[in-house]
């Protein structure tokens, strides 16, 4: 891709927070992602923008606003980009949205990635375990690839009205999500999620599709 002079945009939606990355490590140009997810800041929280430092100004945001201008405040009727990645930021920042990410984002302060790694591998193993343990034999097909290097931090589970299924999971305490036609997704995330509620979701969910 490179070699024909394109660039590429990474969407680490699903990758921040659940598994190593290391964008400078490998040249990556451009990601984006948001950080409700494996990064905790909860509902409404910011997105953010990764620009490879070499393309930081050559950057043409597609939102520029007054907080993206080279002089926020000199309310001129041109647009004029400010310098390196600053010109990369939206209009008003959402501050109480940043102040509680920012509070999620202390708690990875001295947290390894391989960690956090390593558990979620595991926590996702174990949870395919109960459930092939709990769930009568062809009642659900797991999507999830079994190796390792294939995985994010999610199980995606194949079943007959999952819709319905996923609406009495969350009734008791177990929210996933359901995905058009017939997929329930469960996403574990290592910081808080534990071992037990992994074997209580399968343990749950076999006990939905038996009754
Ligand atoms: C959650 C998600 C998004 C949505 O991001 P927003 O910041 O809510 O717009 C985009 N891409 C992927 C792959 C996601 O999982």
């Amino acid at each position: 891709m490179h070699a024909a002079g394109a660039l590429a945009v990474w969407d680490l939606c699903h990758t921040a927070g659940a598994l190593p990355v290391g964008l400078d490590e490998h040249g990556v140009d451009l990601a984006v992602g948001c950080t409700y997810k494996y990064l905790n800041g909860g509902p409404g929280s910011p997105a953010y923008l990764y620009v490879r430092r070499e393309l930081q100004d050559r950057f043409d945001s597609p939102l520029p606003g007054w907080n993206s201008h080279a002089e926020p405040f000199g309310m001129r009727p041109e647009f004029e980009a400010a310098d390196g990645v600053l010109r990369g930021r939206v209009g008003t920042p959402d501050i109480l949205s940043m102040l509680a990410l920012e509070a999620a984002l202390d708690v990875w302060d001295g947290v390894s990635m391989d960690a956090v790694r390593a558990k979620s591998l595991a926590l996702t193993d174990f949870f395919l375990r109960c459930v092939a343990a709990y769930v009568p034999k062809g009642l659900v097909e797991s999507l999830t690839p079994d190796a390792h290097a294939e995985r994010g931090s999610q199980v995606a589970l194949r079943c007959e009205g999952a819709g319905d299924v996923m609406k009495r999971l969350i009734e008791r305490g177990v929210v996933g999500d359901f995905r058009a036609p017939d997929v329930l997704r469960f996403g574990f995330t290592p910081l808080y999620v534990s071992f037990a509620d992994a074997e209580r979701a399968a343990r749950v969910l076999a006990e939905v599709l038996e009754s």
